[in-house]
């Protein structure tokens, strides 16, 4: 099958590959390929960011802003990952999202920008766009490219495989690419690529993340040898709608600020006993376990988050009032059922200050990209702000290479065994089988023997989906499924080797 060559190819379009793009894009001289798995090429994680991009607020400093990062980060962050993220950030946000992309942000009336605190901030700095932000940026992006005749987005294509050459040094040349509307896959060539798919939320049972996340960038960087960092720091939303239509919705940590308390189905409030003096406004992360530990010890499926007494629950969270009525909950009289989700990975492919990974010609960019920023966790809203500067810095330095694809004929053709569709029922089955154990073995509290149990239920998995992918026509599916896997085990695996509670990662066997 004819290869596709590009200057550089891009795998991913949230705000990371679309920051890296446009870097490249404004001389017009490269030809770039972005690749979306999804069909609808605004699809991602991106693209449901409720909350908002943090920038420097009044009064405020990188010095602040760099310090609040390290205090979330628990003593992991890099700090001059941080502090390229702080100095580099805000002007970023102005000169690409306000000016050149035109992303209206919300204003005060007197025109100036409407900052909003937010927890773990010491300042009001973060910048929204109602409670849509994300959905406003990557549109906005997509808008600006379109207008740049050398870049071409393709979209329900899948990245199955890197394309690489041993070296010394090992290099990447491109991906191999299941074109799902005809079911192909064929080698798309590149000078540089860049790795911009995401993170892994999906591999739980409980995620905010849509479908789409689902660790595809970490296993293809681990398949090929890249280097892979901080895979057991997985961020977990404490409050996440517990109804099946629902499903993903987040119900905001402000609603436990305006007076909301967690308490059990059968009518108890826990929080206090888990948070002496700090009840229901505990950090994220001990709300996240005492509800995971209620849930597991009690077998409760989730638990209720009283509203009655938040004073004007209708006006004060408008969205979630009005989803919740939606879907049949007559709030704020009913109480909501909650879960904790998996939300953010704050490991992922080793890069440095430039995006550059342990191979030649590969970057990573985003949440798929460990840059050392969040280190065992993350503060809110920083998450968008390092794919703009650290999608930007990629590009910048792609710039400075002058590198041109491999001669297709160079390239193996993908060997694909010609045999039927993998049965989707039995991947529906392998799949529910790898998040349930994510989520209890691997899940917000963690020990030694649940996580060797996973490693051995995810380690047969594996094998399986090998041995279903020598047989079965590889399909999008069944892609996902070999990723999610590779991913899963990678995470379990960090999980298992470190016994140290830190941030996100809590063992409650292990040392505090
Ligand atoms: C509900 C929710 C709310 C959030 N709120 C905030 C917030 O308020 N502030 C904040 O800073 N962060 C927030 N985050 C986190 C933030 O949205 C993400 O970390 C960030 O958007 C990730 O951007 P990205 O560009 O790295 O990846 P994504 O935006 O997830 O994009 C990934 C891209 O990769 C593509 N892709 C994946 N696999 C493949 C493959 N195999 N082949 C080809 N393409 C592939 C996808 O199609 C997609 O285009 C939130 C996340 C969620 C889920």
């Amino acid at each position: 099958m004819r290869a596709v060559e590009a200057d550089v190819l891009i795998l991913g379009a949230g705000i990371a590959g679309l920051a890296t793009a446009l870097r490249l894009a404004r001389d017009r001289t490269r030809q770039i390929v972005i690749l979306t798995r999804e069909a609808d090429p605004k699809e991602s994680n991106t693209y449901y960011a409720q909350g908002g991009i943090a920038t420097l607020g009044v009064e405020d400093s990188p010095e602040l802003f760099a310090a609040d990062i390290l205090r979330a980060g628990a003593g992991l962050s890099d700090p001059q990952a941080v502090r390229v993220l702080v100095e580099e950030g805000p002007a970023l946000v102005q000169r690409v999202l306000v000016e050149e992309a035109g992303v209206a942000f919300d204003r005060t009336a007197d025109g100036a920008f409407h900052l909003v605190r937010e927890g773990g901030h010491s300042r009001a700095r973060v910048l929204r766009v109602g409670d849509r932000t994300g959905a406003a940026i990557v549109q906005a992006l997509h808008d600006l490219l379109r207008s740049f005749p050398n870049v071409q987005v393709v979209s329900a294509a899948t990245a199955v495989e890197l394309i690489t050459s041993p070296g010394p040094p090992p290099l990447c040349h491109g991906a191999y690419v299941l074109e799902q509307r005809t079911g192909e896959v064929r080698p798309y060539l590149a000078g540089v690529t860049v790795l911009a798919t995401g993170g892994l939320g999906r591999l739980f049972q409980h995620t905010t993340n849509p479908p789409g996340a689902r660790g595809d960038g970490l296993a293809l960087a681990h398949r090929a040898g890249a280097k892979v960092l901080h895979c057991e720091y997985v961020q977990f939303h404490p409050t996440t709608l517990a109804l099946p239509q629902g499903e993903n919705f987040l119900i905001s940590e402000a609603v436990r600020g305006e007076g909301g308390r967690l308490l059990t189905p059968d009518g108890r409030f826990f929080m206090e006993a888990y948070a002496p003096g700090w009840g229901d406004l505990a950090p994220r992360d001990v709300v996240s376990r005492a509800i995971f530990q209620e849930m597991r010890t009690h077998g409760y499926p989730y638990v209720l988050l009283d509203v009655a007494k938040v004073p004007h629950f209708p006006t004060r969270f408008p969205t979630i009032f009005r989803r919740l009525r939606e879907l049949g909950l007559s709030v704020p009289e009913e109480p909501i059922p909650v879960v904790p989700a998996a939300h953010y990975f704050c490991g992922g492919v080793w890069t440095d200050v430039w995006g550059r990974t342990t191979l030649e010609r590969l970057f990573a960019v985003g949440e798929v990209a460990c840059t050392g920023v969040h280190g065992a966790n993350r503060l809110a809203s920083t998450a968008l702000l390092e794919g703009l500067v650290f999608g930007d810095r990629a590009g910048q330095k792609i710039a400075e290479l002058r590198v041109a694809p491999l001669p297709p004929r160079a390239v193996p053709p993908w060997e694909a065994p010609s045999g039927p569709d993998p049965d989707p029922a039995r991947i529906q089955r392998l799949w529910q089988t790898l998040r349930t154990t994510m989520w209890e073995e691997v899940g917000i509290v963690r020990d030694a023997q649940g996580l060797a149990r996973a490693l051995r239920i995810l380690r047969e998995l594996e094998a399986e989906v090998e041995e279903l992918c020598r047989r079965a026509r590889l399909t999008d599916a069944l892609a996902g499924l070999r990723a999610g896997v590779r991913a899963a085990l990678l995470v379990a695996e960090a999980a298992w080797r470190n016994p140290e509670s830190r941030g996100v990662h809590f063992r409650r066997d292990g040392r505090p």
